[in-house]
C-alpha cells in the first residue's frame, strides 16, 4: 500500500491538469443549468461516501446539524432527474436521504443520518472516463458527540476549497461526436532497450513499431486522434509517458511492450489492468520488471513526495479503473479471435505506467520475445497490421459503447 500510494504522490505532481479540484469559485455562473442525474451511496471501509453525478459544476456548503442528526448539503438551484429506482437508504451512517427546493437559488439535499457522524470530506471531482461532474461527500463516524459546528476538520465544507485549481478538460459530454483522443505508449526507448530477444531483437522497436501500426489503423476511421508517448528512439520516464497522455487530453491509455521469459516456450499476448495486488506472481515480477526504466536511466523516483489527498485519488482511480477493466475485457476478447493469447489474458498488477487516475489504461503485452515463433511474428509487419486492427476494433467498441451510454 505505501508503494501504491507514493506512486499516487508523485503522479499528481507532475499532473499539472489535475482533474481533481475543488469547485467552482463561481457559484451563480456554475448555477446556470446543473441537473443532479444519479445519487449513489456506498460504504468504504469505515466511510460512508455519497456521490451526486451532476451535469454542471456547482459551489456547495456541507453542514451537519442535529436533532435530529442529520447532514445538509445546500446546492444552487438545481434540477433532478434521477433514475427510475428508489433513492439511496440505509447504508453505512445514511438512514435516509431528501432534498428538494430550500428557498429560491438554494436546492438542499439532507442525509438523515443513523448515528453521531462527521464530514470527513466534500469535494467536487471534474468528468472522466465517461463520468460527468460528481459531487462527493465522506461521512465518518464521530463514535462520541454528533459534531456540530463550522471548523473544517467537523463542519462547514465549501466549494472555494484552494488545494487544487482547475485548468479543465472538456468535459466528455461536450466531446460527443467529436474525435476521442487515444494515448498509445511504445514502452521503453533509448538507454533502456527493454527486453531482448531470442534473435536479438530490442522489445523498443517492437513496442514503436506496433504503436505506429494502431495510430494509423485508427486514424484511418477518422473518429480518432493518436498521441504516441515516443515517436523515436528515445528514453522517456514512465510518469513523462502519463503527463503527456494526460496532457493530450486523452481518453484512454495503451502501454504496448513485449514479455520475456525464461520458459521459451511460452507464447501469446496478455493484457494488464492496474491493481495494487497483482493476480499473480509472474504478474507482479513483469511490473516490476517494467517499472524498472526509470531507474536504468539513473531516475530515483523516491525524491518525489508531494502533498496530495490521497482520497481524491483514490475515488477517481475507482472510477477509472472499472473503465480500464472494461476496456481490457473488450480488448482480450477482440485479440482471442485472431491472434494467440495466454491463458487468464486479462491480469492485474501494479505497474507505474498505468497509474493515471483519471485515464483508464491497459498494457498489453504483444508476446514473448524469448520465443522465437512470438519474436518471429512481431518482426513482420503483417503480423502487426493484424495485430493493430485487432486492437483497433476493441477501441472503437469501447468508444462506442461510451457514446451509447450518453445517448440514453
Ligand atoms: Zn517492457
Amino acid at each position: 500500500m505505501p508503494r501504491f500510494v507514493s506512486f499516487f504522490r508523485l503522479l499528481f505532481l507532475v499532473l499539472p491538469a489535475a482533474l481533481i479540484f475543488a469547485a467552482a469559485p463561481h457559484p451563480a455562473a456554475a448555477a446556470a443549468e446543473a441537473v443532479v442525474t444519479d445519487v449513489r451511496v456506498g460504504e468504504h471501509g469505515a466511510t460512508t461516501r455519497c456521490v451526486f453525478d451532476l451535469t454542471n459544476r456547482v459551489a456547495f456548503n456541507v453542514f451537519t446539524l442535529s436533532d435530529p442528526e442529520r447532514v445538509v448539503i445546500d446546492l444552487p438551484e438545481v434540477g433532478w432527474r434521477l433514475p427510475g429506482r428508489p433513492l439511496p437508504s440505509r447504508t453505512g451512517l445514511l438512514k435516509t436521504l431528501r432534498y428538494g427546493l430550500f428557498k429560491p437559488g438554494t436546492s438542499r439535499v439532507v442525509l438523515d443520518v443513523n448515528g453521531p457522524a462527521a464530514i470527513a470530506r466534500a469535494f467536487l471531482v471534474a468528468p472522466s472516463a465517461g463520468y460527468g461532474y460528481r459531487l462527493v461527500v465522506d461521512l465518518v463516524e464521530t463514535g462520541g458527540e454528533f459534531k456540530q459546528g463550522n471548523s473544517p476538520a467537523t463542519g462547514l465544507w465549501q466549494a472555494s476549497l484552494p488545494r487544487f485549481s482547475p485548468p479543465l478538460r472538456k468535459p466528455m459530454a461536450r466531446k460527443r461526436r467529436r474525435e476521442w483522443v487515444v494515448a498509445i505508449d511504445p514502452g521503453h526507448g533509448g538507454v533502456d532497450p527493454g527486453t531482448i530477444g531470442a534473435n536479438g531483437m530490442y522489445e523498443k522497436h517492437i513496442t514503436l513499431a506496433v504503436a505506429r501500426e494502431i495510430k494509423n489503423r485508427l486514424e484511418r476511421g477518422g473518429s480518432f486522434r493518436v498521441v504516441l508517448t515516443r515517436k523515436r528512439d528515445i528514453f522517456i520516464r514512465l510518469r513523462d509517458r502519463v503527463a503527456i497522455a494526460r496532457d493530450a487530453g486523452a481518453d484512454l491509455f495503451m502501454s504496448i511492450h513485449a514479455n520475456s521469459i525464461k520458459n521459451k516456450n511460452i507464447r501469446g499476448l496478455s493484457v494488464y489492468t492496474l491493481s495494487e495486488k497483482a493476480s499473480d506472481k509472474e504478474a507482479a515480477e513483469l511490473a516490476e520488471q517494467e517499472n524498472k526504466a526509470d531507474l536504468i536511466a539513473g531516475i530515483d523516483l523516491n525524491n518525489e513526495s508531494p502533498e496530495v489527498t490521497n482520497i481524491l485519488i483514490d475515488l477517481a482511480q475507482r472510477e477509472t479503473m472499472n473503465q480500464s477493466v472494461r476496456f481490457a475485457s473488450l480488448l482480450v476478447g477482440e485479440l482471442k479471435r485472431r491472434t494467440r493469447i495466454l491463458r487468464n489474458s486479462h491480469r492485474f498488477a501494479g505497474f507505474a505506467v498505468l497509474k493515471a487516475v483519471d485515464v483508464p489504461s491497459v498494457l498489453i503485452e504483444v508476446g514473448f520475445l524469448s520465443n522465437r515463433q512470438d519474436e518471429r511474428a512481431l518482426r513482420s509487419k503483417s503480423y502487426r497490421a493484424k495485430l493493430a486492427s485487432s486492437i483497433g476494433r476493441a477501441i472503437e467498441g469501447y468508444f462506442a459503447q461510451i457514446e451509447e451510454a450518453y445517448r440514453k
